[in-house]
């Protein structure tokens, strides 16, 4: 590449560090603009396998193991006692059979220190962003001037919104957001102890409305829910009314978490569920939760923001048209909320019991496994936009239910 070319990324979160680590090992001139406000809390995500080649070509996963928990699997529990496990371990081999719980405010300074070790310049300020009358964007003269070490004096070629739910590119722009059937709200927090099927699972439990996860993190717990907006405010004014009560009058939670302490605030988010209609023009692009958000259900937030992340820095270094990473990331975007949607309406649930009652002959074990390894692509993380195991998922949802209602492990 001979003519270097000067980026701008907002935001610091693993979706800008990772683009910004992959540009600058290309030779760009990458400056990360970020506010660091402070948050009580960080959700403390569970991170699904196929993030770990990811962390292994930026060379962090050593740094990042050492202070999370190894996660071998997942676990979904509907009616109390009916408990499907998915270990990671069974997985077809080429595929990676682990993957960790990460704290978050350590997890995204390792990236961020990666970044700023291939030579990303971390400007700590918000910058000022203006669109022209054919929706250029135009970054403040004091933000290039507060570049221009890394710039050279001259204004950035490419604008990058990985400043997460914040979306400021597409505020500034008024572009909609296509919004999810659900309107459910989070609140999380952190606790000291919740029961555990395996201490590094990643748990997801149906509650009385909505679900809940639980991730073991060091020395506590992420607890969470997902519920339905109008069921929160039923338990009180404050995200700490809701959550404490909830926690107290649940009985599934009463069942998991019993003896259970809240040791951080809670944290509300809402808006669960959301695609930009754009997320590319001419001088700018969206990267990560800027672009859209799904229900992280199967924890693919972060998959999505950092794959973005390698799709957007190869389409950069390659000059291909941004229009095609962002069709590419739509379709993703699309697949996850697709694949949410067979949680929510319990036919995913209902496929899998259907797999399990199937009689026990060669054939059909052969075929229950010959399946199990393509879906498990999915959950992987592999293979949500991959055409072949997503029509298999959509078939089984669709036509393998045997008739049986899929209302039976249905979220309210
Ligand atoms: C309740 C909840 C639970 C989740 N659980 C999981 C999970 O278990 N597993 C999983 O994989 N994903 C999970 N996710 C999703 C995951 O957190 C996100 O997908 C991921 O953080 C996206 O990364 P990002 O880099 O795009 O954005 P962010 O991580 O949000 O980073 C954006 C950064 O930009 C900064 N910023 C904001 N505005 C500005 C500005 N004006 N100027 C400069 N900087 C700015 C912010 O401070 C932030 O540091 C969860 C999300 C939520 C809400």
């Amino acid at each position: 590449m001979s003519v270097k070319k000067n980026i701008a990324i907002i935001g610091a979160g693993p979706a800008s560090s990772t683009l910004a680590v992959r540009l600058c090992e290309a030779g760009y001139h990458v400056a990360i603009f970020a506010t660091f406000e402070s948050v009580p809390i960080l959700v403390g995500e569970s991170l699904v396998p196929m993030i770990i080649p990811m962390l292994q070509t930026l060379g962090v996963e050593q740094e990042v193991a050492a202070y999370s928990i190894y996660k071998p699997g997942a676990c979904f529990t509907y009616n109390a006692d009916e408990i499907f496990q998915f270990r990671f371990s069974n997985t077809p081999t080429d595929l990676p059979s682990y993957s960790y719980n990460v704290p978050r405010d350590k997890f995204n300074a390792t990236l961020l220190n990666a970044a700023e070790r291939a030579g990303a310049i971390l400007i700590k300020r918000k910058v000022k962003l203006s669109a022209n009358s054919v929706g250029k964007i135009i970054l403040d003269d004091d933000s290039i001037k507060a570049a221009t070490h890394c710039w050279n004096n001259q204004a950035p070629n490419l604008i990058i919104d990985a400043a997460g739910r914040a979306n400021i590119i597409g505020r500034l722009l008024d572009i909609p957001m296509k919004k999810g059937t659900r309107q459910d709200v989070a609140l999380f927090a952190h606790v000291d102890q919740t029961e555990l099927v395996d201490p590094g699972y990643v748990h997801n439990d149906r509650i009385e409305q909505g679900w809940c996860w639980r991730i073991p993190l060091p020395n506590r717990v992420s607890l969470g829910f997902v519920i339905p907006e109008s069921y929160a405010s039923q338990y009180g004014d404050t995200a700490e009314q809701q959550y404490d009560a909830l926690l107290r009058n649940d009985k599934v939670l009463q069942k998991i978490a019993p003896k259970t302490k809240r040791l951080t605030p809670v944290l509300r988010f809402n808006n669960y569920q959301s695609i930009s209609d754009k997320l590319s023009g001419e001088n700018w692009v969206m990267l990560g939760d800027s672009g859209g958000f799904v229900d992280p259900i199967f924890s693919s937030g972060m998959l999505i923001a950092m794959d973005s992340a390698f799709k957007l820095a190869e389409t950069i270094i390659n000059d291909t048209p941004l229009s095609e990473y962002e069709s590419v990331i739509k379709q993703h975007l699309e697949a996850w909320f697709e694949i949410a949607s067979y949680y929510y309406d319990g036919r995913l649930m209902t496929s899998i019991k259907v797999g399990e009652t199937l009689p026990n002959n060669i054939f059909n074990r052969w075929l229950f496994n010959w399946i199990e390894a393509r879906i498990s692509r999915i959950f992987s993380g592999a293979a949500a936009s991959q055409p072949f195991s997503f029509g298999l998922l959509r078939i089984l949802v669709r036509h393998g239910l045997k008739n049986r209602n899929p209302d039976v492990y249905k979220i309210k």
